[in-house]
């Protein structure tokens, strides 16, 4: 075999210099400390331990032989191959290379002694190893003591090169225990023993125990790292209470939020007032409120965010509301304008599109302090957009602002509404050095940070929440508003769109609205909108005297505003769409939702666009129309749909079929957050490091951040998002 030209295995400097490929491919796949390279784990191992007799070799099974080659030729069959025989005396045994270089014939030639690993199979002409892994050897080589480790790596980087980076990496990271003793679970090796286990492990170790992560050496590391995560969310826990907030207590003359509370057109449900009076407790802390409200979709969030906001606008403070989407920014604030307006509250809106001079006075109003609530996309977090005194901050489908755009926000809002009471020392309502408690006089000076109230209708599922998002309060609404029928969900194959189009007549017919929502083309904004284009010029032929309209994202604003506008007035009967309506939209006469290629959305896209319809009291379906052959995932998540209506389920299956890290859309920033635990099958480790990680914090700080800087590094931060 030709000999890998390995680059010379180097410990990293400090000092610039021009990186090898492999150093290069190193960096790519983050193992730049020794401490990255040292858990990097194998993915599996081969057992080049033992040498089998080629006469004892079993067919069908990877084995390891040695021998001496007897012949070596080059064959023509249908391909050029090289053909060599080799013997142990015990048997023969051919080894065929289909595509090889001339230095290979060399070095397999007759006479050499031969180490061949691979897969033994009974060929057309005797017993036959296809490109075998080939060493050349001594008759006394010796065979190594422990399994060879077989690492994830990339095209440029040679596993042999990686082996010995990691081997020697292995030997000089700091690896010292910096637990205190009594902290790691009774049983578990050392770090660096567990370490040394999992990359070398001895060829008598059971090898279901490494693969499925059972043996105490994978339990030491999950523990650690679990540890890590449940430090870190202590430590952000500390550094919140460490912070000041305005104290934004109800008023008890009868404000804004008095006034809202007696005029909305319903009544609340008891789980509304719940989870009210719990973020109303919050916001009457100096403390910024870090608080999750989830609730099915529909379940009524928006009228929560709403009281939430006048409860900040009583106390003399601006409020912020952001959604994901300008459609949904837009309805919030056509809704919001009509319930506090009357009450005298400016509303203002902030969106990608608006410039100029509408911007530009947008601005004023929100710095003067005027626009008691400021309503729009991610633009409202801009770097021009200055608050008088922000209070608070709602975000909308959090789950759907990723996790840069979250950070950028917690950066954002850092210090924001002290820039007003940096300005003031007046004692308007807002100041809140009066509600001060006396532990925190001596932060009263402190900028001061607004409250955050995070919705989303997907709600995290238990063992997410015990986990990433230990430092969350969460407000749960369990119950939809009175009057509604759950929709019933069918699953029509693509050869049935007549008897689909048929529905949408019928529907129709009976004064009813429609959504159809035309299939996601991945990473193709064009194409998606040529689909519904389409899609829009057939659906209207084949519904002679039906108002067809089309929404789709590359439409100007105040376009999309207007088609939204008559769809729900009821001028437009069969809205197409792309999935610009996917969150948050409320129309509620519409009754039938058709999807089509719904094995290309994901679960919770799904659910939340199903989530359009069964707003009002009609009974509504959702007709998933889907293409054949499904996916096992396609099949899985089409199979929820059918069978639940209810998030928390839906979310749950997600997870399922997704895994953590893709489920908090953690994958686009490259943060995987957990790489040894599995929060389903490590519970119980969960558990454990969750009991331990605030007294350790209390006790042992300085331990307890060697902790997380070692095994989160700068993650850490996402963890907090
Ligand atoms: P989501 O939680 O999905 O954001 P919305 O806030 O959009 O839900 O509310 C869905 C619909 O239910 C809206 O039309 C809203 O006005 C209405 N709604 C909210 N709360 C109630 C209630 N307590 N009784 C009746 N209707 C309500
Ligand atoms: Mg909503």
């Amino acid at each position: 075999m030709p000999e890998v030209t390995e680059p010379p295995v180097t410990a990293p400097s400090a000092a610039p210099r021009v990186l090898s490929g492999p150093q290069r491919a190193l960096q790519k796949l983050g193992l730049v400390r020794d401490i990255d390279l040292a858990l990097h784990l194998p993915l599996r191992y081969e057992d080049e331990t033992r040498i089998v007799r080629i006469a004892d070799a079993r067919e069908g099974q990877p084995v390891q032989v040695e021998g001496v080659v007897s012949d070596c030729r080059v064959e023509q069959r249908s391909r050029r191959q090289l053909v060599v025989t080799l013997g142990d005396g015990s048997g023969e045994l051919v080894l065929r290379f289909l595509n090889f270089y001339a230095s290979q014939q060399k070095a397999l030639a007759v006479g050499k002694r031969l180490r061949v690993r691979g897969e033994l199979r009974g060929g057309f002409l005797g017993r036959e190893m296809v490109h075998p892994a080939v060493k050349a050897v001594d008759a006394d080589t010796p065979l190594p003591a422990s399994l060879t480790p077989v690492y994830p790596t990339s095209a440029q980087l040679p596993q042999a090169y990686l082996r010995k980076v990691v081997a020697a990496a292995l030997a000089r990271a700091p690896l010292g225990e910096l637990l205190p003793e009594g902290v790691v679970p009774h049983g578990l090796p050392l770090l660096r023993q567990a370490l040394l286990f999992l990359h070398q492990p001895l060829p008598d170790v059971s090898p279901a125990t490494l693969e499925d992560r059972s043996h105490p050496a994978w339990q030491r590391l999950k523990f650690d790292e679990l540890l890590a995560q449940q430090l870190s969310q202590a430590m952000a826990r500390r550094e919140r209470a460490a912070l000041v907030a305005p104290a934004l207590r109800e008023r008890a003359d009868g404000g804004v939020h008095a006034q809202l509370l007696a005029t909305l057109p319903f009544a609340l449900t008891s789980a509304q007032r719940r989870v009210g009076a719990e973020i109303a407790h919050d916001l009457a802390t100096p403390q910024p409120m870090h608080r999750l409200l989830q609730g099915d979709v529909g379940s009524g969030k928006t009228v929560v965010a709403a009281l939430a906001a006048t409860l900040a606008i009583d106390a003399g403070w601006q409020c912020a509301l952001m959604a994901p989407t300008e459609i949904l920014a837009e309805q919030h604030f056509h809704k919001l304008i009509g319930w506090l307006e009357p009450l005298g509250v400016q509303v203002a809106w902030l969106t990608g599109s608006r410039k100029g001079k509408a911007r530009t006075q947008m601005l004023e109003r929100v710095a003067s302090g005027a626009a008691g609530l400021v309503v729009g996309t991610h633009a409202v977090i801009q770097d021009d957009v200055l608050f008088a005194r922000l209070g608070l901050a709602i975000v909308d489908e959090q789950h759907r602002f990723g996790v840069a755009q979250r950070l950028a926000l917690r950066r954002k809002l850092a210090g924001q509404a002290g820039l007003a009471a940096a300005q003031e020392s007046g004692d308007s309502p807002a100041n809140t050095t009066a509600h001060v408690r006396p532990d925190h006089a001596d932060r009263a000076r402190a900028p001061l940070e607004p409250h955050l109230l995070m919705m989303s209708a997907t709600p995290i599922p238990r063992t997410l929440a015990m986990s990433y998002f230990a430092d969350l309060a969460v407000s749960t609404i369990d119950e939809l508003p009175p009057g509604r029928t759950p929709v019933l969900t069918k699953l029509f194959a693509d050869s049935k769109r007549d008897a689909v189009v048929e529905r949408v007549q019928g529907e129709v017919a009976k004064g009813r609205q429609v959504y159809w929502v035309c299939p996601l083309i991945e990473e193709s904004e064009t194409l998606d909108l040529k689909n519904a284009t389409e899609t829009h010029t057939r659906l209207g032929q084949s519904l002679p005297g039906v108002a067809v309209g089309l929404l789709h994202g590359r439409m100007p604003a105040a376009e999309k505003a207007a088609v939204m506008a008559l769809f729900t007035a009821g001028g437009i009967a069969v809205l197409v769409s792309t999935t610009v309506i996917e969150v948050g939209v409320d129309v509620p006469n519409a009754s039938l939702m058709v999807v089509e290629h719904a094995e290309r959305f994901g679960l919770s896209q799904l659910h939340q666009l199903r989530g359009r319809v069964g707003r009002g009291a009609v009974a509504s379906v959702c007709v998933l129309l889907y293409a054949a052959p499904l996916s096992d995932a396609g099949k899985a998540r089409l199979k929820a749909m059918v069978e639940t209506n209810d998030g928390f389920e839906i979310a749950r299956r997600d997870l399922d079929i997704r895994g953590p890290g893709e489920f908090m859309g953690a994958r686009q920033s490259g943060a995987a957050l957990l790489r040894f635990a599995d929060l389903t099958d490590d519970a119980a480790l969960l558990a454990e490091a969750r009991r331990l990680a605030p007294p350790l914090l209390e006790r042992e700080p300085r331990a307890a951040a060697a902790q997380v800087e070692r095994w989160l590094g700068t993650k850490a931060e996402y963890l907090k998002a």
